[in-house]
């Protein structure tokens, strides 16, 4: 009997031999399931950066955006880094962050206030 397992993704024919979990394709699927690295494995730098942000915002200094240019204010927001991953560049909304993908520029040019 061969050493192998089929991946456990829906319907899917792969068998794994090699100890993974899933086969590539289901492995990705599971990936975004999780999140994406924008949403989990920042750990303390990234904890610790975001603390000294939400520090001057909550001391009311007026903080911007790093998508769009508009005030950042209350704990609803993420800190957004460089597309390298290398830096963070500062606050972004929420909605700015998690909308990033292609749109990073058309954010700043199409920035309305709501
Ligand atoms: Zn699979
Ligand atoms: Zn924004």
């Amino acid at each position: 009997m061969p050493a192998g397992r089929r991946c456990p993704g829906e319907r899917c024919p792969v068998v794994l031999t090699g100890g993974e979990r899933y086969c590539p394709k289901h492995a990705r699927e599971y990936e975004l399931r999780r999140g994406t690295s924008t949403q989990r494995g920042y750990g303390y730098r990234h904890q610790k950066a975001r603390r000294s942000w939400q520090a001057r915002i909550d001391a009311g200094e007026i903080i911007r955006c790093s998508l769009c240019g508009l005030r950042v204010t209350g704990t609803n927001w993420h800190l957004d880094h460089t597309p390298d991953r290398m830096a963070y560049r500062g606050p972004a909304h929420v909605a700015c962050n998690t909308s990033d993908g292609g749109r990073r520029g058309a954010a700043a040019s199409n920035a309305k206030v709501d």
